[in-house]
């Protein structure tokens, strides 16, 4: 894409060259050439639909997840943000989010209506359509065993819809087409008292506010468990936690508290976290023989 390339008129908000750390917790990357926040998902389809086949297209959540690279990100990259796609409802045991919507949110919601099973939800700091590409979950429960169906548009713009086998799940992992827009999903939970599942979110809040850097510019888990493994044990046994890697600068490095999660304490760059997370993976295969796998998404192209 060039920046003199025609893009289609939106109703939405389409901003060429936006710098995009802000959008990131790890506050680190390049700009995108183009970035495109839909009005609806009418918008967004009418956009896809006449956007050049060759253009590549990202999405973006609250990019909790990821590392955007310091050269930035190639074509046009969609943000779900505001209200249209942050829409929760309830009816009995079931709850549909928009994919914008913050899972926290969801949780809530669901407590407020009378309906368990998704407090686990008040954990995650990301959205509905990152926890649908990663099979985000914690504390025993992932978006696999509340999902009931979800639907989402093509890169050419055509509506598909899932249901939850369609996925084929597997830890953080989601065999749907990578390249599926996801816009909204239905979850399926269980009758309780308000109370009790508003407890149950307390409880959530306020371990993880003691066991993970959640203040910190930070990605969440930097690498998948391996079969039989913990990586934060991995990475601790291999001497990481809160080490500073001589050859990347900013400071970057393994948190104290949670030594699978990685810290950008103020100035490290894209390259110096992810350099940091290559050499702990060289590190720990060496001394243990375990490839760690990443977890966190890697986008864009190096500075
Ligand atoms: C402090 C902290 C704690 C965390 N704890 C956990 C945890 O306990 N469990 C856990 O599973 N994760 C955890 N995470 C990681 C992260 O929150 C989850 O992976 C989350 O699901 C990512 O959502 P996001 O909106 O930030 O997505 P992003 O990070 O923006 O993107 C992640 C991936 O999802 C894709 N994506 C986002 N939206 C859409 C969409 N609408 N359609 C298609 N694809 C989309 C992106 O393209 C990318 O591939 C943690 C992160 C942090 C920073």
């Amino acid at each position: 894409m060039t920046s003199n390339d025609t893009l289609s008129p939106v109703r939405g908000k389409l901003l060429r060259n936006e710098p995009l750390a802000p959008y990131t917790w790890f506050r680190v990357g390049g700009a995108a050439e183009a970035l495109f926040i839909p009005a609806d998902a009418e918008d967004l389809a009418d956009f896809l639909k006449a956007l050049d086949p060759a253009v590549p297209v990202t999405v973006l959540g609250v990019g909790s997840n990821v590392i955007v690279r310091d050269g930035g990100v190639e074509g046009v990259v969609i943000r779900l943000a505001g209200r249209p796609w942050a829409q929760i409802t309830t009816d009995g045991d079931t709850v549909t989010a928009g994919a914008g919507a913050l899972d926290s949110m969801v949780a809530k919601a669901s407590a407020k209506a009378g309906i368990a099973g998704l407090e686990f939800y008040a954990g995650i700091p990301g959205t509905i359509g990152g926890a649908l590409t990663m099979n985000a979950g914690c504390y025993g429960s992932e978006t696999k065993d509340v999902l009931v169906s979800a639907w989402g548009l093509t890169r050419a713009g055509e509506r598909v819809d899932y249901d939850l086998a369609d996925f084929g799940y597997t830890y953080r992992h989601s065999q749907a087409p990578a390249d599926i827009i996801w816009i909204e999903a239905t979850y399926r939970g269980t009758a309780d008292e308000p109370e009790a599942v508003a407890a149950r979110i307390s409880e959530i809040t306020s371990r993880r506010e003691t066991t993970q850097p959640i203040r910190e510019k930070t990605g969440g888990s930097t690498f998948k468990n391996p079969e039989g493994h913990s990586s934060w044990k991995l990475v601790d046994e291999a001497g990481w936690r809160g080490k500073l890697h001589a050859k990347t600068g900013g400071g970057a490095k393994f948190s104290e508290l949670h030594s699978n999660f990685m810290i950008n304490p103020g100035e490290a760059t894209a390259a110096d976290i992810e350099s940091l997370g290559e050499a702990v993976r060289a590190d720990v295969l060496a001394k243990t023989g375990v490839l760690l796998e990443w977890e966190i998404k890697r986008i864009g192209r190096a500075g």
